[in-house]
């Protein structure tokens, strides 16, 4: 897909043409860093950004687990994000319930890091076990389907799991580890609304998924539930800490014993798979390009770095071959069925029906309705 396209690199980032929807002013500055360094400044202005408004985000989530077992829950990857987010607000004397949301994909040693994070920490601990039959259909759909979305169902499935989480423990936050240094650009062709259900129920239904039954299925319709009838607020707090990804490694590796697992999310088999060799190879697309840029655009990578780390290959092409295999096996896949889905040409979200103008109308609605967005 990308590879028709004339390549093109920011000359601020190193965002580039393997995005179709990318824009470059006349200085060659593309669309989406001009946008995040913009969106920093202004979640800085709307006190949303920045150590400086740390204490007043703390407050709020005391306020909301007064009298409460717990100030907010947290979901554990078992990467470095929401890791160092569990022993930072420990150290900040909040109390959280940290759940973790097991989709078969975990390898060995995020295991290690979850049960570390939890030991160090003392927080309470619960894993979400998903019905491995029913979610591999699901994942399978998505495969078949040949779309960028291969995560979605386990971004559904996260979502879902924490509100469910928090709503049997009354609990009114959700502390994300998303934030705006590693994640803050990422086009949206390269990763579609996980809330649209009907693009999701679509590809299930379409491409042999299963009837959804134990699913934790979480769309814009329940958020918006969560949101304004339950009062449920969704917090970043790694916005407002001292938050630098290479050096909260080495801190995490020291005072837990935690180990790295070499690439962003590759605490899953399957994300690896995803976003090593799947989306490179059927999208021309790497996620590092994303990652790398969002870095820039907060100071904490220079391009130069960047455009170095982007020389090396964002697989190798042993892991590949044992990642394949594996993928293979757990989806219950010959691996020509898995080279012949691999080989199907990728295709984008708006090839399939979905609700995204309903969607952006909604978020403008309750945007104007709250001041929040959601
Ligand atoms: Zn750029």
């Amino acid at each position: 897909l990308s590879r028709a396209v004339p390549l093109q690199i920011c000359t601020f980032c190193v965002m580039d043409t393997s995005d179709p929807e990318i824009r470059f002013d006349e200085a060659g500055r593309c669309h989406h860093c001009s946008g995040q360094v913009a969106k920093i400044a202004r979640l800085r202005v709307e006190q949303r950004y920045g150590s400086e408004h740390l204490p007043a985000l703390l407050e709020r989530m005391r306020r909301a687990g007064a009298g409460r077992r717990y100030d907010a829950v947290l979901g554990i990857s078992g990467g470095v994000d929401s890791a160092f987010l569990a022993l930072s607000l420990k150290a900040l004397g909040l109390r959280l319930l940290l759940v973790h949301v097991d989709n078969g994909w975990d390898t060995h040693q995020a295991a290690t890091n979850i049960r570390k994070v939890a030991e160090a920490t003392g927080f309470d601990y619960r894993s979400y076990v998903l019905d491995w039959k029913e979610f591999r259909g699901i994942q399978l759909a998505f495969l078949k389907a040949s779309v960028v979305e291969a995560e979605t169902p386990t971004d559904i499935a996260l979502a879902g799991a924490l509100h469910r989480a928090a709503a049997s423990e009354g609990i009114a936050v959700l502390a994300s580890a998303s934030n705006e240094a590693s994640e803050g650009i990422l086009p949206r062709l390269w990763h579609y609304n996980s809330k649209d259900m009907r693009y999701f129920r679509h590809i299930v239904r379409s491409f042999g998924g299963p009837p959804l039954r134990r699913f934790p299925a979480f769309g814009f319709a329940t958020e918006l539930y969560e949101k304004a009838v339950r009062g449920v607020r969704i917090v970043y707090p790694l916005n407002f800490l001292d938050f630098d990804r290479r050096t909260a490694v080495a801190t995490l590796r020291d005072r837990i014993g935690w180990r790295d697992y070499g690439g962003k999310h590759h605490e899953s088999h399957y994300t690896r798979f995803v976003q090593s060799f799947l989306l490179p190879t059927k999208f021309g697309l790497d996620y590092r390009k994303a990652t790398l840029s969002s870095l820039i655009c907060v100071g904490q990578a220079t391009r130069e770095e960047a455009l170095a780390e982007l020389e090396r290959p964002p697989f190798e092409e042993k892991a590949v071959e044992e990642d394949k295999s594996y993928v293979a096996l757990k989806l219950g896949l010959s691996s020509d069925e898995l080279e012949a889905i691999l080989a199907r040409p990728g295709r984008y979200y708006h090839a399939f029906p979905n609700n995204e103008r309903l969607l952006s109308a909604a978020y403008r609605l309750f945007k104007a309705a709250t001041g929040r967005r959601t």
